[in-house]
């Protein structure tokens, strides 16, 4: 890529955000890139545990929690994590979406945790020992968070949990999990009824079940029961009834990750298909030549090109620590923008590729992008649907209440 292309690609990015990509593709190549398959074609949560650690030791778990980064950057922030999980997921889908519901999990404690909720339930998030879940999802809710039936009651000195939480990524693995619960149903028209609390996995009454999905292999996703399950009421995240206002926070990071996750899938997409079009010959020439195919390829670069200008603001926006209310529209800008067009490229990609496009890799194709086109359908439902990214986009243009 020249100079001239790379300005375009990363013009929102500081100096200290284009080193660090640097660095980080670099760590994805070499440790990432060799077990990619492995990962897709053995379904081992073990490689993604090992990734996990890794990142660890690296300081890459810590990039949104400045307090506890200790790399070389000087404005760590959700910019560099989004930037990870993009470059992850240029390569494998999997450990990028289970380092991001870590980072989800762990900026909801940042923003509103106190310092013992931080040390102990945070800090071992970034140094890798703990992987983090957060459990929104119930069987009955989806988009309609605030009708969550999951409820904790206090009890003296700890909070007893009962209910069921289901799409959870990392359920099982996660040795921390942050449950969005009611604690006072009669709040709920000023949105004070739900609280964040934190349940270890290792306690009496935690149990999980494993869903299996049609992409992302490796990743683990499924239901969590809590069954009488208490914890100390110091495990509470905030105050008493901030839960939904935590959760609206932590949907702007996570809906700018995801945005990130969508350019790294829709980027190895773009990318496989460029090179089997310049190396294709039919008709005499090499398809690239044929006009329909050189036109699909600067709608995909252009597509990519707007979609990483939304995803970087709203990371720059979030980094710039604005209320949470100042950033859904982008936040949701960048994640309807995002996953829909890296749909559209991955789909792109799979039709010039041909017969190949929908081929596995390693039975008769070098290329990936049946994997990517498997991968990236989840992106428009998880993190909220598009139709519920639309109608918080539209609410903002109109000025009209936000009835989530
Ligand atoms: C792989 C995967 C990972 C996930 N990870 C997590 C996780 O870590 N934690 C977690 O808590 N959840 C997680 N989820 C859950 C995810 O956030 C939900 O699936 C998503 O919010 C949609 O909810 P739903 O599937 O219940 O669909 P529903 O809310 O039931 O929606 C069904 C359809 O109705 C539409 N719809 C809903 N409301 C409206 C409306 N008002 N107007 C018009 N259309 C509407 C939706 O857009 C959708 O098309 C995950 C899901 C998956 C599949």
């Amino acid at each position: 890529m020249s100079m001239n292309e790379n300005y375009q690609k990363d013009f929102l990015l500081s100096d200290e955000d284009k080193k660090f990509r640097k660095e980080i593709q670099d760590f994805v190549e070499k440790k990432i890139r060799p077990v990619a398959d492995e990962i897709e074609n053995t379904d081992d949560f073990s490689y993604i545990r090992k990734i996990y650690k890794q990142m660890g030791e690296e300081n890459l778990l810590s990039l949104p929690f400045k307090k506890y980064y200790k790399g070389w950057l000087k404005n760590p922030g959700v910019i560099n994590s989004t930037l990870l999980a993009e470059e992850i997921c240029r390569i494998s889908a999997a450990p990028g979406i289970a380092f991001g519901a870590s980072m989800f999990y762990g900026k909801a404690l940042y923003v509103a945790g106190n310092e013992q909720v931080l040390e102990n339930y945070l800090k071992p998030i970034t140094t890798g020992e703990k992987m983090g879940a957060i459990c929104i999802t119930e069987p009955s809710v989806g988009s309609d968070t605030a009708n969550m039936q999951t409820n904790a009651v206090l009890d003296k000195d700890e909070w007893i949990i009962n209910g069921k939480k289901r799409f959870i990524t990392n359920a099982g693995e996660a040795e921390l999990n942050i449950v969005y619960c009611v604690t006072d149903p009669e709040l709920k028209a000023k949105r004070r009824h739900m609280s964040a609390i934190i349940v270890p996995k290792d306690v009496k009454g935690f149990r999980t079940k494993q869903y299996k999905f049609m992409g992302r292999r490796g990743f683990r996703n499924g239901e969590i029961i809590l069954d009488d399950v208490r914890v100390p009421k110091e495990n509470l995240v905030g105050n008493i009834g901030d839960g939904h206002k935590i959760l609206m926070t932590q949907f702007n990071t996570e809906r700018t990750t995801i945005a990130g996750q969508c350019i790294g899938i829709a980027t190895a997409a773009f990318e496989e298909a460029k090179d089997f079009a310049r190396n294709r010959t039919q008709f005499g020439e090499k398809i690239v030549q044929k006009q329909a195919i050189y036109l699909k390829i600067a709608e995909m670069a252009t597509k990519l090109d707007a979609t990483r200008l939304l995803c970087y603001r709203a990371a720059k926006m979030v980094d710039a620590e604005l209320p949470g209310r100042k950033i859904m529209r982008e936040a949701a800008m960048a994640k309807l923008h995002a996953s829909e067009v890296a749909k559209e490229i991955c789909d792109d990609a799979l039709q010039i590729l041909g017969g190949e496009g929908w081929t596995k890799t390693g039975y008769g194709t070098k290329y990936h992008v049946e994997r990517y086109y498997r991968d990236i359908r989840i992106h428009l439902i998880g993190g909220g649907t598009s139709t519920i990214q639309k109608y918080v986009i539209a609410s903002k243009e109109l000025n009209l209440p936000l009835r989530l």
